[in-house]
C-alpha cells in the first residue's frame, strides 16, 4: 500500500533525513512526493520583466517515495503500511505496527 496525498511522511535518507511533513503533491509517473516544508531548493531566477526582479526563490523539491515513510497518527513515528481486506473485498491501509486503519 502506498502513500497518498495528505499523508504525513518522514524522510528516511538524504540531507532532509528525520524531517516530516504533509504530502502536498503526488507525482504518480515519477513515484515522487512533494512534502510541505521539506527539501527546499534554491532556484536562481533571472529577471524576466522589468517589474519582476530576479533573485533566489525557495521551493520544495519532490522526493522519491522510497526515501520517505508514512507516519502513523497513532504511533507518531514512521511505520510500514500494510493492507487489509474487508468482508466486501474493499481494501484499506493499515499500520503494520498498531494495526490501525489509516
Ligand atoms: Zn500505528
Amino acid at each position: 500500500m502506498r502513500i497518498k496525498k495528505g499523508d504525513t511522511v518522514s524522510v528516511l535518507t538524504g540531507k532532509e533525513k528525520g524531517k516530516s511533513g504533509k504530502v502536498i503533491k503526488f507525482f504518480t509517473d515519477k513515484q515522487r512526493v512533494l512534502i510541505q516544508g521539506v527539501n527546499f531548493v534554491k532556484r536562481h531566477t533571472r529577471q524576466a520583466r522589468q517589474d519582476k526582479p530576479g533573485g533566489i526563490l525557495q521551493k520544495e523539491s519532490p522526493l522519491h517515495i522510497s526515501n520517505v515513510a508514512f507516519v502513523c497518527p497513532r504511533c507518531s513515528k514512521p511505520v510500514r503500511l500494510g493492507a487489509k481486506f474487508h468482508a466486501d473485498k474493499s481494501k484499506v491501509r493499515i499500520c503494520t505496527t498498531c494495526q490501525e486503519v489509516v
